[in-house]
């Protein structure tokens, strides 16, 4: 089969994610025949460097070897045990692990993020019924926050092409500024902007603490934002406002998590711990869905009763499913055995350094860059700007997936130097001839 049989398959038989259909008889999909470390493949041969880790689930390349074996030893085992009234190694292992990582106690499995989102905003919900607190039903989220897009999840999350059309759906929830450093003022630090910016957060609280339940934020990055970056002492302002207005903080780490950022977990660069931490995406690293929230002992205990109703009632049918623990497991010893975090400092630094002619370029603005994740606005993108871009990358052998104007750089960690060149130089190239 080549790549046409399934083009013309897949627009007769699939209905795919965030796509108007008909924009696919002029822009199909890229049909994957296999993967190979950040190489994507296609039908007819041609290579693809994965530079968003497809949809920035991947960390260590595809067809890894080491999590391959990892899960057909799995295999071999159990493949999933329904985790009420089960349970299984990987699943308690592995929430060891998380755990001791991020300091935080009990862990929650869901499938997806947008799961793990849900789970966050009803446990918190749920906590302050259980303490008497039953005033406390709202949530607070950034301008520009995303957080999925089941029904829960999109009533926090603040873009308006996924959330307008479903808003009579949605629970009202609350936006505060987003500390993003772009909309500071020119002689505005970003650290400056981050404080300005949690002022407005006390305000909000100050006024609304008695009917909120908790803060929901991206740390350190939006990432559907177009990857706006902020700095970090506004999640230490956020975490120190949350505990003197008695609000959960929970942190969305669910794209920034395992290393994205810089350090395994981005709230670790304000030195904080939020009540609530939900990770996917990177979890498996890229291989299986599956998602997690952890929280605090003090949450945990207010659950832990005889009483049926105050426990947390909630569940999917693959929750804490075996293979995609063992796949978690596997990226957590890579991370070890590795040394992923020093290594990948020394790689950011090496892809910055290539970068420099295209920060400098006069088409761009505001280049940014936190740990593995570099992000650039082109100046007066024509509308569809996303689209050609995405077109001639792929042309010259790039995946890259702009937003809006926002070109972004998520790749595998695996990547090397030859890699970074390739991107560095088609993307200036790209930003010469359009
Ligand atoms: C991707 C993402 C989600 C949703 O995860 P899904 O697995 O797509 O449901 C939530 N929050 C953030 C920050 C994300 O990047």
């Amino acid at each position: 089969m080549s790549n046409a049989d399934w083009l013309t398959r897949t627009q007769a038989a699939l209905w795919h994610p965030c796509t108007q259909m008909k924009h696919l008889e002029r822009m199909p999909p890229l049909p994957i025949a296999r993967g190979e470390g950040p190489w994507l493949v296609d039908f007819d041969g041609r290579r693809y460097l994965d530079c968003i880790s497809s949809w920035w689930v991947n960390l260590f390349g595809h067809a890894n070897p080491r999590i391959n074996a990892a899960i057909t030893d799995q295999l071999g085992r159990i493949e999933h045990a329904m985790l009420a009234g089960c349970t299984h190694a990987p699943v308690v292992a592995l929430s060891e692990r998380l755990g001791k990582l991020a300091g935080l106690g009990h862990v929650f499995y869901g499938s997806d993020g947008a799961s793990a989102i849900e789970i966050a905003l009803k446990m918190s919900f749920h906590f302050w019924r259980n303490v008497g607190q039953t005033g406390k039903t709202g949530f607070v989220s950034l301008r520009d926050g995303y957080h999925g897009e089941t029904l829960g999840a999109l009533s926090v999350t603040d873009v308006a092409l996924f959330k307008d059309t479903y808003a009579p759906l949605l629970h009202p929830s609350h936006q505060v500024m987003s500390p993003d450093w772009r909309r500071a003022e020119p002689e505005e630090s970003a650290e400056a902007y981050a404080l300005r910016a949690a002022a407005s957060l006390e305000d909000f609280l100050a006024e609304c603490a008695d009917t909120t339940a908790a803060v929901i934020l991206e740390p350190l990055i939006q990432g559907a934002a177009g990857m706006a970056m902020y700095h970090p002492i506004y999640l230490a302002c956020a975490r120190e406002m949350c505990d003197r207005y008695r609000v959960h903080l929970i942190a969305d780490e669910i794209a920034v998590g395992f290393g994205r950022s810089g350090t395994m977990f981005a709230c670790e660069q304000a030195g904080i711990t939020p009540d609530f931490l939900c990770l996917s995406k990177g979890i498996t690293g890229g291989y299986l869905p599956l998602s997690c929230v952890l929280t605090s002992d003090t949450v945990y205990q207010a659950f832990y009763d005889d009483a049926t109703a105050r426990g947390f009632l909630h569940s999917h049918s693959y929750t804490g499913n075996a293979l995609a623990c063992r796949a978690a497991l596997a990226v957590l010893d890579i991370f070890d055995t590795d040394d992923v975090l020093a290594a990948n400092r020394l790689k950011a630094a090496r892809f910055t350094e290539l970068l420099a002619p295209v920060a400098a370029h006069p088409r761009v603005r505001n280049f940014r860059h936190t740990g593995m994740v570099w992000a650039f606005d082109v100046d007066h993108a024509p509308p569809g700007f996303s689209r050609g871009f995405h077109q001639r990358a792929l042309e010259r052998g790039l995946f890259l997936r702009p937003i809006g104007g926002a070109v972004y750089f998520m790749p595998p960690y695996v990547i090397e130097e030859p890699e970074m060149a390739l991107m560095a130089r088609v993307t200036l190239e790209l930003l010469d001839q359009s």
